[in-house]
């Protein structure tokens, strides 16, 4: 018994010398999400307009329900999301909505820093998701 006591207190121990620790003191300190992390997402911007085509594939797929879109079409006859939004509050972060979308026009960053205080601040519409 005393053999097991002694060895959980050297892995405590352990754990309190610089170094060791797993945690850091944020948000002082911040570590960097591995590259597969799903963050905040990003609709991805061409030379004059978004990427997406509002082929309603991502609303599709999104079990949550959260993501709004509304298609129109330019001047040059492409399709384009009038409305696009995303409700970060329902969001699960699963990434289906990347994954399927056929033109690559949405990722997911590693920004998780995403805390407000008003329910309104968490409805990212094409115009946060583009900056
Ligand atoms: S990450 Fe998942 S839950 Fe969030 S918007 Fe995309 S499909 Fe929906
Ligand atoms: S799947 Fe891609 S192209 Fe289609 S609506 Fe979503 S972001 Fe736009």
């Amino acid at each position: 018994m005393f053999t097991a006591i002694a060895k959980g207190l050297s892995i405590t121990f352990k754990h309190m010398l610089p170094g060791h620790s797993t945690t850091v003191q944020y948000p002082t300190v911040k570590l960097k999400p591995s590259d597969r992390f799903r963050g905040l997402h990003r609709l991805v911007p061409t030379q004059d307009r978004e990427k997406c085509v509002a082929c309603y594939l991502c609303p599709t797929v999104c079990p949550a329900k959260c993501i709004t879109v509304e298609a129109a079409e330019n001047a040059k006859g492409e399709k384009y999301p009038r409305v696009y939004s995303i409700d970060l509050l329902r969001c699960i972060f699963c990434g289906y909505c990347v994954e399927a979308c056929p033109v690559e026009a949405l990722e997911m960053t590693a920004e998780y820093e995403l805390a407000n205080y008003r329910r309104a601040d968490f409805e990212f519409t094409k115009e946060r998701l583009l900056r």
